[in-house]
């Protein structure tokens, strides 16, 4: 029985009590959330996990990293590192979005070392072997993209993105793409845009949708349907291409929840600040409730090499409008693929964010972090204050680079330090 299934007929799994505790939510709230699409659990039947995750209503805001080798920079050790950095600095789950020759040695390595739920996106694979197999992935079938999927799910990948929105419709008939500022820039929309213009058919991932389920069901693996044509350009944000997609995204995300599938869906990407809590409702309305996964998202285009900041405003944001989960950026996006230091920034950044939106969403114990910081800066106790920074090796590194003159201050006020100046009355 999937976790799905379960909830349905209100039969408590260890997962799903385990999660609930962790969470500090009813455990029948919880269920009922499941079983309506507004939360789901990631894991695949067969991936040995240790830290569970569940995603939507009411609870933390997670918060995703990305990894994976490149065509131009690929080692298995590198990435390897970079979970160990993502899973020590508290990431919610991680996505391998590898492409290139080491593919399947560094996904095969990330499931068998992650003690966090592991996603993946498919149609890389299946273009990649196509193009190494037939000489482009032009020629990648129906069966080379089902193969793929269902070889990734018996790997044990928690959750895979599927971009079955991006239509034949919208891609060859509208013109509101060729309206954009900057047309495509999902890696997986991009492949699937030009499979159907080349071919003139169908997108096999929305064709063959039911297939995929079949497969998802088979190892309780959620589906994150992806945006395959979210904004590259906070120009373009909220434009009908986009809206065109979400609505598409949500016809599919309440078929897959008819035939005992769990989605989540995935959102932009480039989103001015006064159109975020717009975004957010329309998703929430659209797709009934389930969890919105959002890339950032980014305020400002020009922010290269502080996309980390510019996507931490937006998540922050997103999430207070009620996004569930957050896909971090780093300092290096649209410039390179990132260093261990730039998937170490990036999360915190994130991390902040989804924190910041929490406490004031007023999600469970969420505010006590805060007050026991409050109170160890209150009693200047550095060593405690460390030990609760989102960033404890930052925050000792800074500490004991500038000593104080004065005991119990920092060389910010020095002996004007007014917490020493007022503790004996206050
Ligand atoms: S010196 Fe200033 S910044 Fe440092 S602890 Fe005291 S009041 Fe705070």
């Amino acid at each position: 029985m999937n976790n799905l299934e379960a909830a349905r007929k209100k039969i408590v799994l260890p997962l799903a009590k385990k999660i609930a505790n962790l969470e500090s939510q009813d455990i029948n709230i919880l269920l009922k959330n499941i079983s309506q699409g507004k939360t789901v659990i990631l894991k695949n039947k067969i991936h040995k996990i240790n830290k569970p995750c569940a995603i939507g209503k009411d609870l933390r805001t997670k918060v995703n990293v990305n990894i994976g080798a490149s065509t131009d920079v690929s080692s298995v050790q590198k990435e390897l590192k970079k979970l160990d950095i993502s899973v020590a600095y508290g990431a919610d789950t991680i996505m391998d979005l590898s492409i290139g020759k080491d593919i399947r040695k560094v996904r095969k390595e990330i499931i068998s070392y992650s003690p966090i739920p592991v996603g993946t996106v498919p149609i890389y694979e299946a273009a990649q072997e196509a193009e190494y197999k037939k000489g482009s992935s032009f020629r990648m079938t129906k069966d080379d993209i089902l193969d793929v999927i269902e070889r990734q799910a018996r790997e044990g990948v928690d959750f895979f993105t599927i971009h079955s929105g991006i239509t034949k419709e919208i891609i060859v008939k509208m013109h509101h793409l060729k309206k954009r500022l900057i047309g495509i820039v999902s890696r997986g929309g991009a492949i699937l845009a030009n499979w159907i213009m080349h071919n003139n058919k169908e997108n096999p991932l929305y064709e063959y949708f039911d297939e995929i389920l079949a497969i998802a069901k088979k190892y309780d693996i959620t589906l994150s349907l992806g945006d395959g044509l979210r904004p590259g350009s906070v120009l373009d944000a909220t434009d009908q291409a986009q809206l065109y997609e979400l609505k598409k995204l949500g016809e599919l995300s309440r078929y897959a929840l008819s035939k005992g599938v769990q989605t989540i869906i995935e959102g932009p990407g480039h989103v001015p600040i006064n159109q975020v809590e717009k975004n957010i409702k329309l998703e929430k309305r659209i797709c009934h409730g389930a969890p919105f996964y959002v890339l950032g998202p980014l305020v400002t285009d020009v922010s290269s090499g502080y996309d980390h900041i510019s996507a931490a405003i937006g998540g922050a944001w997103a999430s207070y409008f009620g996004a569930d989960f957050l896909c971090y950026v780093t300092p290096s996006e649209h410039l390179k693929l990132p260093s261990l230091d730039d998937v170490r920034e990036g999360l915190i950044a994130s991390k902040i964010a989804a924190h910041a939106a929490d406490i004031a969403k007023g999600i469970k114990n969420q505010i006590n972090w805060d007050k026991n910081m409050s109170r160890a800066r209150k009693s200047r106790d550095w060593k405690k204050q460390i030990k609760l920074s989102i960033d404890p090796v930052k925050a000792k590194k800074y500490r004991t680079r500038s000593k104080p003159q004065a005991s119990k201050t920092c060389t910010m006020c020095g002996r004007y330090c007014s917490l020493k100046l007022t503790e004996e009355y206050f």
